[in-house]
């Protein structure tokens, strides 16, 4: 069985440590996607993050593998690697030149979505107003689909999702997004986001992130409640996992330089009533736990081994 999880971020600066990598390597995941920017990161910070992290992978072959392919994958379970892709959250660092996708792509980025909760040039955020794929995000759409990298609709607005999602002609996935049915939250989904993302091929990922699974304090518990749904609305081969963990570190500032307005991107409207400091993630031996807990809420053991990877891989194999 591969566990893939489809989304989490270590502090943004090159110098952040691996160590929550290690510790998700022992609790038993073989792929997960680092954050390496959002819509609020300039692309020298996004650059320099990238070079960083690339190093630190390159410095412990024993223990981290960079892939672009589900036979790499296999390859570092094999070899007893952890197996990393990284994620871009925003399409703002492809500067409106869709040929920076091939290029993001030759650095290890394997999935990107288009907004960071607000409106760009490309896309809707999801905490912004609708107003629909423009014509560059259509154009971004097909580089995407051209250097078969995972579209992913996470952050992104209702309509504009679905816009994204009608354009796409390869599988598309939520990284980390839940049902809205289950928790009243912008960032959540409605069922026709994923209705259509399964209508795709594609997989949603069940976030960790206590607000958007509608708890103070959330176990996997919760993770497989919320997964549990998703698979009862359109099926268990559309349901992922994307934990979303962040991990801060003492004396390191990732902050993006300048000016920033944390309540510009997290606004207090959309209930972000301190930026994003009050929230909290699922403990890191979640991925211990998954298996059994996803059995608890009626699934087969097959079926669990889809939710927490096999259905990942599939859509990784059709489009990297
Ligand atoms: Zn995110």
């Amino acid at each position: 069985m591969i566990r893939w999880d489809a989304h989490m971020c270590l502090p943004l600066h090159p110098q952040a440590s691996f160590a929550p990598i290690d510790q998700l390597k022992a609790a038993g995941l073989n792929y997960v996607s680092i954050n390496v920017g959002m819509d609020m990161n300039p692309v020298s910070q996004v650059l320099s993050v990238i070079a960083g992290y690339r190093a630190t992978i390159a410095a412990h072959p024993e223990k981290y593998a960079l892939v672009s392919s589900v036979a790499d994958i296999e390859r570092a379970r094999v070899a007893g690697q952890i197996a990393i892709g990284l994620d871009l959250e925003g399409a703002m660092p492809l500067l409106e030149q869709p040929d920076m996708v091939v290029l993001y792509a030759s650095l290890g980025v394997r999935q990107i979505h288009f907004a960071y909760n607000r409106n760009n040039s490309v896309a809707d955020g999801c905490h912004d107003v609708e107003r629909g794929l423009t014509a560059l995000g259509r154009r971004m759409v097909q580089a995407v689909n051209d250097a078969g990298l995972l579209l992913d609709c996470s952050h992104t607005g209702r309509r504009c999702s679905l816009e994204i999602m009608e354009a796409s002609n390869k599988p598309v996935i939520f990284s980390h997004a839940n049902p809205l049915t289950l928790v009243e939250h912008g960032r959540n989904i409605s069922d026709a986001q994923i209705r259509a993302c399964a209508a795709t091929g594609g997989v949603v990922c069940v976030s960790g992130v206590s607000r958007f699974l509608g708890t103070p304090n959330p176990t996997a518990q919760d993770v497989a409640r919320h997964a549990a749904f998703l698979a009862d609305m359109v099926g268990v081969q559309h349901v992922g996992i994307g934990l979303d963990n962040g991990f801060s570190e003492e004396g390191l500032d990732d902050r993006p330089p300048g000016d920033f307005d944390r309540g510009f991107w997290w606004p207090e409207s959309a209930g972000y009533a301190r930026g994003i400091s009050d929230i909290r993630y699922t403990p890191v031996d979640t991925w211990e736990k998954l298996d059994a807990t996803l059995q608890s809420v009626g699934m087969r053991p097959d079926e669990a081994a889809l939710v927490m990877g096999g259905n990942m891989v599939r859509v990784a194999q059709q489009v990297w």
